[in-house]
């Protein structure tokens, strides 16, 4: 159990955090002691090194050896001199005269003789007592009369002065671990706070709260932009999850209403009671409202097959010029009938790289739609022209209009506007062509006036000419 909880500890970002900022805390912490450490000692050695240097120098300056040794008796004296020890060597390292320095080992200074004579400088060394665990600091240095004088000191004030730098250091460690833990869990618990409200947030959301979001409330930029994205991603979910539910309301009234009048039919031909021409009336009933579900399944089909993009071997150079000339020609009638008129405004060619046969089911839907939710006397005008690297289609009428609300939910699936719910369709038409444009690499986008009229508008992006090359020149005849 307890081994389980440690476990789990060692898998938490906060756990591995607060470790790795504990570990980089003490281990720099450690480095800049022992960097002090080996600064100070070496400094108090050179201060030692550079008085018994000095003292060699002067007691060596004596033009002979009888006045050096006077001069050493002299020094003797003075308090502070008390704890030097002073050697005189022949130049073979013989002990010719000694103050104080039973302590040392006279046969030191043989492996340093070479040293010594060849080279008349100072030369330092460090030795060890014969008597007891202290170290000694000593020089030696050519003297007058072809002798050699050594001068030693102890470092025992020096080290047990280092000694109790090192016990401080060692009392530091375990308050330098403690505070780089306590920092790290702090410093680590804040910057994962954001992320623990994410999750916090997100297990809300999985228990059914979808109206729940992150705060962002300036933490760190990426904690923000973490609270940020999640919020983007919950609304967009919340957003197609709303869709969604309303796509189900709006298929289950769409196909409710036909199916309920195909069963209503067939259990009246099943009676049996009615005539033959009732009958055969309602079998054409029956197949009409057949081929309307057909029709809603197969666009229903299309448009998720669109969505998953165009196929590139359906693209070819379309002139969308040319397609709205052949849609008007193709509603021409339909519009007279409605006694609405249809007008061109063409500045082509206008050439695009897509699937045609799409392209002109989107060409006609948006035509169509102009026509249908227009007046009886209404205009629609279709302009096609290139605007910056787009080529755009827009399709004018002075119709119905859509409301602002409206305007957002019509290229759902299934959604139809109340008003023109008495027209005939099936609230599909925009979601195809929304998604044929999309597929395209383009977008359609609408703006409207409610009783004032609609203006959609298609962009897809400027195709290159070099990939419309096969495409021959045409000719578009002007609109009036
Ligand atoms: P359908 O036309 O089959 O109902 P669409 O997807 O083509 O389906 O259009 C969705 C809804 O958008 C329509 O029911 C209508 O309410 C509204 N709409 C589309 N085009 C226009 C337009 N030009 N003028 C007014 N309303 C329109």
């Amino acid at each position: 159990m307890f081994y389980e909880k440690i476990k789990g500890l060692k898998n938490q970002l906060t756990f591995k955090l607060t470790f790795l900022y504990a570990l980089v805390f003490i281990l720099s912490s450690l480095l800049t002691l022992s960097i002090f450490y080996l600064r100070v000692s070496t400094i108090t050695m050179n201060s030692i090194d550079q008085v018994l240097i000095e003292e060699s120098l002067e007691l060596t300056a004596f033009a002979d050896a009888a006045k050096m040794i006077a001069e050493i008796h002299e020094e003797r004296e003075i308090e502070e001199d008390k704890d030097f020890i002073f050697r005189i060597y022949s130049p073979d390292g013989q002990v010719l005269q000694s103050w104080n320095a039973e302590v040392l080992d006279p046969s030191a200074i043989d492996s340093l003789l070479p040293d010594i004579l060849r080279q008349g400088k100072p030369v330092l060394a460090t030795d060890k007592s014969l008597v007891d665990r202290n170290r000694y600091r000593t020089v030696y240095k050519t003297a007058p009369q072809d002798t050699i004088l050594q001068i030693g000191r102890s470092l025992e004030e020096n080290e047990a002065y280092l000694e109790t730098f090192q016990h401080l250091i060692a009392l530091l460690v375990l308050p330098i671990c403690l505070c780089a833990a306590f920092f790290g869990w702090i410093v680590s618990r804040k910057a994962m706070q954001g992320v623990a409200e994410v999750t916090q947030t997100a297990l809300d959301i999985s228990q059914g709260a979808f109206d729940r979001r992150v705060k962002v409330e300036n933490r760190s930029a990426e904690i923000d932009r973490l609270a940020r994205v999640f919020n983007i991603m919950v609304d967009r979910l919340q957003g197609l999850l709303q869709s969604t539910r309303e796509m189900n309301d709006n298929i289950a009234h769409d196909l409710r209403s036909p199916l309920t009048r195909i069963r209503g039919e067939a259990e009246m031909m099943l009676r049996g009671k009615a005539s033959a021409e009732k009958n055969e009336n309602a079998a054409v009933s029956i197949i009409e409202e057949c081929d309307n579900l057909i029709h809603i399944i197969n666009t229903m089909l299309d448009i998720t097959e669109t969505e998953g993009g165009i196929d590139e071997v359906k693209k070819q150079p379309v002139d969308l010029c040319q397609l709205a000339i052949e849609a008007k020609d193709f509603y021409q009638h339909i519009a007279e009938g409605k006694g609405v008129t249809i007008i061109t405004r063409l500045k082509g060619p206008c050439l695009f790289l897509g699937d045609k046969s799409k392209l002109q089911r989107m060409t006609t839907n948006l035509l169509e739609n102009a026509i249908k939710y227009n007046r009886s006397d209404g205009r629609v005008t279709i302009c096609v022209f290139p605007d910056m690297d787009h080529v755009k289609m827009v399709f004018e009428d002075n119709g119905i209009g859509i409301s602002k609300e409206d305007q957002t939910k019509i290229f759902r699936r299934f959604y139809r506007c109340d008003r023109s719910r008495s027209t005939q369709g099936i609230g599909l038409g925009l979601s195809l062509s929304q998604a044929i444009a999309q597929a395209s690499g383009g977008n359609i986008v609408v703006e409207s006036e409610l009783n004032q009229g609609s203006r959609f508008v298609v962009s897809l992006p400027r195709t290159n000419k070099t990939d419309t090359a096969s495409l021959g020149p045409r000719q578009h005849p002007r609109s009036p």
